[in-house]
């Protein structure tokens, strides 16, 4: 990728009127893992690893041994992994026996925000809540960025009004590599990834706040994209015996109210780590019609696909199979009618999409541009206004190259071939693209989000 298609990229990021990115903003605890934090651990809490990496996965954290069983198969697999806290006392465990390296901005909403307010889209406002100053003090100081306010929107710091760590996203993150024989079995981790318990009381049932929703739509109009997600802190029951499907149906209501209001609003959902089957699959049933673009890595594609039945989850997919991820992305977007869909894997992205709108040429070329971002943001750790172009000196991935190679057979007779990598089949344009990887990244959390915001305001 040339510079000059780098620069085309940023210029139509800073053409962009307004982005909305709603309903995810929270303090991460950020820890780097290793092996000595690891075996320190396990040693405190007496647990048998045999037994735990042999038991699956549980859907929401309530003890040290779910804390525990979630962190090794994120681990022995390299698998980024999500789970909510439901007990305090597994969040108090590991304040006491992990803690964190330091405190950052995370959050799906909060990390687009600041990706894409450092490229230097002129307005990008953000549903944080509640907003408290701790939380307002780790965003970055930008006058394009916001949060909502009952008024329209203010800079974070002038906004704040409640004080304490309401809630805190662990980010265990490991590198590849990390190894360490416990109890006899070797657990190794195959690729820098990192496991996510969040605790988050307040918000794991998503409840609007009813002014900051007011406040939204009566602004409808200045905004041109809204980049929504959330869902991946809800359960499928609570104590009080409901479920996730009024807040769902609020939010639902809240993107209907706004495309009302703007007809012209363009809408992506990222999907983060739902671990509830039937929470995704009513996501896909009842959000994902109305938006215009679906994001996910490659983990969150085989929970989608899972969810709509029939076919058990693909290891191939999980394996970052071009082929079974070219499948996964169809089956979503026949079933669910979603008109883009954009599946991030280490070794490239593959996007999917029928907008007659825009060209092969844009969307390639948006995905190389994010390629370069999430290069330069893994380098850096975070994207500031002139660190962005160093991406392009990381080459790009062989996995990726020969993902394209390998559609080639796949879609000869199916599809016709316009380019290296791009295909058009029916009504959709199908086209992959290596991205660029950083051996030693510094932080991996967020990388994703970057990806599919940038991908989506400049390819869609
Ligand atoms: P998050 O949910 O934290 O935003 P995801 O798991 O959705 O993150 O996405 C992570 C993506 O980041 C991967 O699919 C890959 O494309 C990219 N990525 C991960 N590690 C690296 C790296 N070392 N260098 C470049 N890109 C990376």
């Amino acid at each position: 990728m040339q510079e000059e298609s780098l620069d085309r990229c940023r210029r139509r990021l800073q053409s962009i009127p307004g982005v909305l990115c709603a309903f995810h903003s929270v303090i991460d605890g950020w820890v780097r893992l290793t092996p000595e934090r690891l075996r320190a651990l396990l040693d405190s809490a007496g647990v048998d690893v045999r037994a735990l990496l042999d038991a699956p996965v549980p859907e929401e954290v309530r003890t040290v041994e779910d804390l525990l069983c979630g962190l090794l198969h994120s681990l022995t697999q390299g698998k980024a992994l999500q789970r909510v806290i439901r007990d305090e006392a597994a969040h108090r465990w590991l304040l006491e026996n992990l803690h964190y390296d330091r405190l950052r901005l995370g959050g799906t909403s909060a990390n687009m925000a600041a990706a894409i307010s450092a490229l230097g889209v002129p307005r990008v406002v953000t549903y944080a809540h509640p907003l408290t100053h701790e939380l307002a003090a780790l965003f970055p100081m930008r006058d394009n960025l916001f949060v909502l306010t009952p008024e329209g929107a203010a800079h974070p710091r002038e906004a704040a009004r409640a004080e304490g760590l309401f809630a805190l996203h662990w980010i265990i993150e490991y590198d590849g590599g990390l190894s360490l024989i416990y109890q006899g079995v070797e657990l190794k981790a195959p690729r820098a990834n990192r496991f996510i318990p969040a605790w988050n009381p307040i918000n794991n049932q998503l409840r609007l706040n009813p002014e900051l929703v007011q406040s939204a739509i009566a602004q409808a109009r200045s905004f041109s994209h809204l980049m929504l997600s959330g869902y991946h802190l809800l359960s499928e029951r609570y104590p009080d015996g409901s479920d996730f499907r009024p807040s769902v149906d609020e939010t639902g209501s809240f993107v209907k109210g706004l495309r009302k209001a703007n007809p012209n609003l363009r809408v992506h959902l990222e999907c983060a780590s739902m671990a509830s089957a039937s929470l995704r699959r009513y996501v896909e049933e009842t959000i994902v019609p109305l938006v215009h673009s679906l994001g996910c890595n490659e983990v969150e594609l085989a929970g989608l696909v899972e969810a709509l039945g029939g076919a058990p989850p693909s290891q191939d997919i999980l394996r970052e199979d071009p082929v079974a991820i070219l499948r996964g992305a169809l089956r979503v977007a026949e079933t669910t009618g979603v008109p883009r869909i954009h599946v991030h894997t280490l070794g490239y992205y593959l996007c999917l999409s029928a907008d007659e709108r825009v060209s092969w040429e844009q969307i390639q070329e948006s995905l190389c541009f994010a390629a370069a971002l999430a290069a330069a943001r893994a380098q850096a750790r975070e994207l500031t206004d002139d660190n962005w172009a160093a991406g392009l000196d990381i080459a790009p991935s062989f996995a990726g190259q020969t993902a394209q190679r390998v559609l080639d057979p796949i879609l000869q007779n199916r599809a016709e071939k316009v380019s290296q990598g791009v295909w058009k089949s029916g009504k959709h344009w199908i086209v992959i693209e290596p991205t660029r990887v950083v051996p030693q990244p510094k932080l991996t959390v967020g990388l994703g989000d970057t990806i599919s915001a940038a991908a989506f305001l400049t390819g869609a």
